[in-house]
Parts: structure tokens; sequence; C-alpha cells
């Protein structure tokens, strides 16, 4: 892939033109949203001053092009997932309730006691907890895939967690966290193997990372606009038409039924039937103008530029005494996580945004794996395609300058 433009890429974002405590602001903060170039802005504003109406239920013009642009984005996820059929594609308030979805209607629908369901060390909260709450109501079994020290999954003992009591598997693809890129593919291979149903957090992966969900065979890949320049509030669930269809609804209300009498509701087909109510429908328009961009600019050259300042990052923090990087999987994308010794991450959080840089602190919403690793948090810095080296060299000065006020 040819190298990207990345001073002319950054005009597109306007947010990143911006002073915050006196000096130019650096965005490493990404694993937790990027951010939105203008085409997806202009995108929000020619819908709320064109077009603006309630979708499917209308007759009029505006109805009928408000409708025409949300099923020309869920045509456009389509192909970004390499989904196969359109009404595979379900929209969501983002992973979170992508995940829940399954948890409740294909969980209790179709797991019951006894059975077991498999997650890694490596998940966000938000593939912890629908899981954990389906357990508790079903008395299902939770079984989780250790990582070794450097944050890569230990496939050999994911292979002993699965059994023909093995029902479903639900793994992250990119870690929020750590950056690991998990062989998803083959995680999927070994669950079907014992028949187990996959679903696949790709919220991390998705600006980051070609997406084929049926080179995978993924059962259900979820993901979050937000994190893929698009708008907040809007995700997908990808699912297999079959399992979609054997799915019961998720919530009930208008949009998707078929006929309602108060003696008996038919549901609406797919994707329909798990749309209840007015959705996020500025958000889904606008979310293509993010697709459409990530197309133009190629993923092959994002990741390239990415992995680019991942070395570069991983280099010239690693010649800072005392610190260390947690998680040095086979294969990353976009993430460090560091811990520096003597100094709290919260007090590096702190140092750092009063010389305008932003990176996160904490645990990630994944505590557990922080207790796996034996520290209560770490800091985190996370590219983007708008991130340069000297950005990078920004953080360096940055945390120098941190060890010189706490040590
Ligand atoms: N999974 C991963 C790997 C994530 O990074 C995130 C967001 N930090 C989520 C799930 C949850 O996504 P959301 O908050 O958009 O629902």
């Amino acid at each position: 892939a040819t190298p990207l433009d990345i001073q002319n890429i950054r005009r597109d974002f306007p947010i990143l033109d911006q002073e915050v405590n006196g000096r130019p602001l650096v965005y490493f903060d990404n694993a937790a949203t990027n951010q939105k170039p203008l085409l997806v802005i202009d995108a929000l504003t020619r819908y709320y001053e064109g077009y603006n109406a309630n979708i499917h239920r209308g007759i009029h013009h505006l109805a009928e092009q408000a409708t025409a642009a949300f099923e020309a984005s869920r045509r456009a996820f389509q192909e970004f997932l390499n989904a196969k059929h359109w009404q595979e594609i379900i929209f969501t308030y983002g992973t979170t309730d992508g995940i829940n979805l399954v948890a409740k209607t294909y969980g209790r629908h179709f797991l019951t006691a006894g059975d077991e369901i498999i997650i890694s060390t490596l998940e966000h909260h938000s593939n912890i907890v629908p899981w954990q709450m389906l357990c508790e109501e079903k008395g299902c079994i939770l079984k989780v895939i250790p990582v070794d020290d450097n944050g890569d999954l230990l496939l050999d003992e994911y292979e002993k967690l699965l059994s023909e009591r093995t029902k479903f598997v639900s793994c992250v693809h990119v870690s929020n966290a750590l950056g690991t890129v998990n062989p998803v593919k083959t995680i999927i291979e070994k669950a079907h193997e014992v028949g187990a149903v996959v679903l696949i957090d790709g919220a991390q992966a998705s600006s980051h990372l070609e997406l084929d969900v049926q080179a995978l065979d993924a059962d259900f890949y979820v993901l979050s606009a937000h994190k893929l320049y698009g708008p907040t509030g809007m995700g997908v669930l990808y699912g297999k038409k079959e399992l979609l269809d054997s799915m019961p609804p998720f919530r009930g209300g208008g949009e998707m039924i078929k006929e309602v009498t108060f003696a008996k509701t038919t549901y609406a087909d797919l994707p329909y039937k798990f749309e209840a109510g007015t959705p996020n429908i500025a958000d889904v328009v606008a979310v293509k103008a993010a697709l459409d961009y990530m197309a133009s600019l190629g993923k092959e050259a994002i990741a390239a530029h990415e992995n680019d300042l991942l070395r570069y990052a991983t280099e010239q923090l690693l010649e800072l005494d005392g610190l260390r990087i947690i998680g040095q999987a086979r294969e990353k994308i976009g993430v460090i996580s560091f811990i520096m010794e003597g100094i709290h991450h919260q007090d590096i959080g702190v140092i750092l945004d009063q010389q305008g840089i932003a990176v996160r602190t904490g645990h990630h919403c994944t505590q557990p794996l922080m207790q796996r690793f034996g520290i209560a948090g770490t800091t985190r810095a996370s590219f983007a395609v708008y991130n340069t080296r000297d950005e990078v060299d920004r953080l360096i000065q940055g945390l120098r300058r941190v060890q010189k006020m706490m040590l």
C-alpha cells in the first residue's frame, strides 16, 4: 500500500486542531473512541437539515429519502463485513448492545443448565457480564481461556476447555487493553468442531483490520461505530441468517412486528425483527461516511501506518527507565499499555494531560485481565490513522517530565 499523507488526513479531523493546556492536542485515546472526519459530521448535519423523518413507515418524500439512506448503510456494512445477506446486518446501539442481544435471545433460548460458555482473559467487561448474567439465570458454566505473560491466548488450554458441553464461545478479536490480535479463525474452527456457536467482539478490530465474516466463518460479529470514525450510540450485530431466524426477538415494540392483535403478535422478518422502535437513524445514516472514508484511505494503508507508530512508540518507550509494557503479543495493533515503576497510572494521566496529551489510565474495562497481570491498571496510548511520530515524541518527552516530577 502507498503510504498515507498524514498531514492531509489530519485536516479531515477538525477536533485535532486545538490546544489543550496551552499545547497542541495529542490524542492517544483512540481505543476508547476515535475522532470523526468532517465527512461524518457533515453527513449528520445534512440529515438533520435536509431529510430528517421516521423511516419505513412513511410514504412521503422525506421518509423515503431517510429510509433509503438508512438501508444504504446496511448495504455498506454488508460489504464492510462481507456478509452474504443484507438481512444479516442488525443495527444496534453498540458492541455492548449487540452482545446483550445475543446473550438474551440466543443464550436464553438455546442454552440450559450445565452448558458451558467459553470466553477469554482478554475480554472487555461487556463480553463478560452478559454471560455471567446468563449463567446465573440458566445455570450455565463460564470457562476462561488463559493468556501467557505476553498477552497471547494459550490455545492449548483453549482446546482442553472445549468439549461436547461447550455450547458457546465469545471472544474478542483485538484486545482494547493490550492490543493483542487473537487468532479468531482458529478459535472459531475449534469451536465448530465441537458444535459450539461463536461470537466475535470486533469493537477494536473494525478500524484496523480487514474483516470478512464469511472467511472467518463467524456466527456472530459485533462492533461499535464510534470506534471506526463514526458516531456514538450506533453499532452492528452480524449474525448468520439461519441463526438469527431461529432466535426469538430481543425488544418488543413498533417496527419489529408483522401483525399485532391483543390475542397474538407475529414478528417481522430479518433484520427488522431485532430493530424495535425508532432506531438511531441519524447515526446509522452518518456512519456510512466513515466506512467510505476508511475505504478511500485503504484498511491496509491505515494498518501499515498504525503499525509503524506502534513499533516506533514501543522502541522509544522501552528507552525509559522503569517502564514496562504490559502485553507484547505476537501480533498486536494500535495499542500500548504500560506501567512505570513507582508512579501511579493516574498521576501519569494527569501530568500528561497538563501537557495536552490524552491517554487512558486505569483498568480499561478489563479488570480480570489486570488481575491476571497483578496490577490495578495501566497507562494506555492507542493510535489512529491521524497520529504521527512527532506525537509519539511528545509522549516520550511528557513521560520524562512525569518521571522528573514524581521520582
Ligand atoms: N469490546 C471491546 C474490545 C471494546 O474495546 C469496547 C469499548 N471499549 C467494547 C467491547 C464495548 O463497546 P461499547 O462501549 O461501544 O458498547
